[in-house]
């Protein structure tokens, strides 16, 4: 698609997502993204090297500070999130460690949501508090915890929403309002929506951050992050993050698969929501199932907000069995066609246990505080037909206790 654009109102979410900032005639008609295998680029001569260096020529040098493929993924992204710049990174853990080290210092405090993807909460709890950078954990979806929580010392505030793993969801537009007033900055990792349900930049964040392997990627074949927010940030995240602190570059065959991902993210996430709704009412009306986490259920407290900043509920599930933990790994044991495995966002229906696997780094008692039980079982709602999902569930669940 042409930056100058002959029509007269803007594109849609997915044909942005198929042609954004790639003309195929500027590649020999190519019609994907040539792939750019080099680690470093050639100067005409010393000086250009030297002012490339110096920022003052724009132009590739070496590709842990940027790449033509991996260029194309960083508009591409930054556009459907409606923000100025966007980065990509060889994993989420890679974005969300780039935000953190590039934007806080000794001393800092951090205030984040209690719900928080496993390494993520591990890295504030365990990791940057030997750094001198503390982190409060508060419940963000009220936000006068915030309102009582946040002081001349909060540089940086952040949340999952909907959060990995119970689905708990925080309102982006209250939460940025109260951040701004206190001149921090606010983070969201919109891995569990991507930006075709929800945009957090446009309801006032100032970072979006991604874990790329899941839904941007759809295919279970790569890993990648990604973060997207004003040129000065994500410039601050590349040349401070990437280039000189974790070096965590995408690869630019991980950046043609994330791109070659994104053209079906719509197709894609309509899909999931579709099949997780009626799997989610199915699981609720089941006897062996306690409850049920899912913001498209009526029974759900968030399901009002989640009308408001989401477009859809999204493929990611939680519930809790009757039968507590030994009936969770019962069920995933029981299960045939849908397969036990951590990740999320993928073709397969995938299942697993977050106190002993993606959340096993908080310790049993910090579960409980943070939010979620040792029974708690997340399912991530795969492209399978409906039927075929909901018939292995249905047996599963008939089975137990049997
Ligand atoms: C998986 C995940 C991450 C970490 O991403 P990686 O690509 O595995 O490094 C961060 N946040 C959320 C919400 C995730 O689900």
């Amino acid at each position: 698609m042409s930056d100058s654009r002959k029509r007269n109102r803007p594109a849609g979410f997915a044909t942005r997502a198929i042609h954004f900032a790639y003309n195929p005639l500027d590649y020999h008609g190519a019609l994907n993204p040539p792939l750019f295998m080099t680690s470093t680029y050639a100067f005409e001569n010393a000086r250009q090297g030297g002012d490339r260096f110096a920022g003052e020529e724009a132009g590739y040098i070496y590709h842990r500070v940027g790449n033509p493929t991996v260029s194309i993924l960083e508009k591409r992204l930054a556009e459907l999130e409606g923000g100025e710049a966007g980065l990509f990174t060889s994993s989420g853990m890679g974005a969300i460690t780039a935000a953190f080290w590039s934007l806080l210092q000794a001393g800092d405090e951090v205030i984040a949501d209690k719900t928080l993807y496993g390494c993520t909460f591990s890295l504030l709890q365990h990791h940057m508090t030997r750094f001198a950078i503390k982190t409060r954990f508060i419940d963000m979806s009220d936000p006068a915890q915030l309102e009582a929580a946040i002081s001349d010392k909060t540089r940086l505030v952040y949340c999952e929403t909907p959060a990995n793993p119970n689905m708990r969801l925080v309102d982006i537009a209250a939460i940025a309002e109260i951040t701004r007033k206190h001149e921090a900055t606010f983070i969201v990792d919109n891995t569990y929506c991507t930006p075709y349900l929800q945009r957090p930049l446009e309801l006032g964040a100032d970072l979006v951050v991604h874990s790329a392997t899941k839904y941007l990627g759809g295919h279970g074949d790569l890993l990648a992050g990604a973060a997207v927010g004003s040129q000065d940030m994500i410039d601050q995240l590349r040349f401070v993050g990437i280039k000189e602190m974790n070096g965590a570059m995408i690869s630019s065959m991980d950046a043609f698969l994330v791109l070659r991902g994104i053209k079906t993210l719509h197709l894609r996430m309509d899909r999931h929501c579709q099949t997780a709704q009626k799997l989610a009412e199915l699981l609720e009306a089941h006897d062996a199932v306690e409850q049920v986490y899912y913001p498209g259920l009526a029974s759900s407290p968030f399901h009002e907000l989640a009308k408001r900043q989401m477009s859809q509920f999204g493929g990611m599930i939680a519930l809790e069995l009757k039968g507590g933990m030994d009936a969770g790994r019962d069920l995933m044991d029981a299960l045939d066609l849908v397969t036990c495995a951590v990740s999320l966002g993928d073709a397969e229906t995938l299942v697993q246990h977050p106190a002993s696997m993606t959340h096993s780094t908080y310790e049993p008692e910090e579960r409980i505080k943070h939010g979620f039980t040792d029974g708690l079982i997340r399912i991530s709602v795969g492209l399978e037909d409906y039927d075929d999902i909901a018939d292995d569930f249905t047996q599963a669940l008939d089975g137990l206790g049997k």
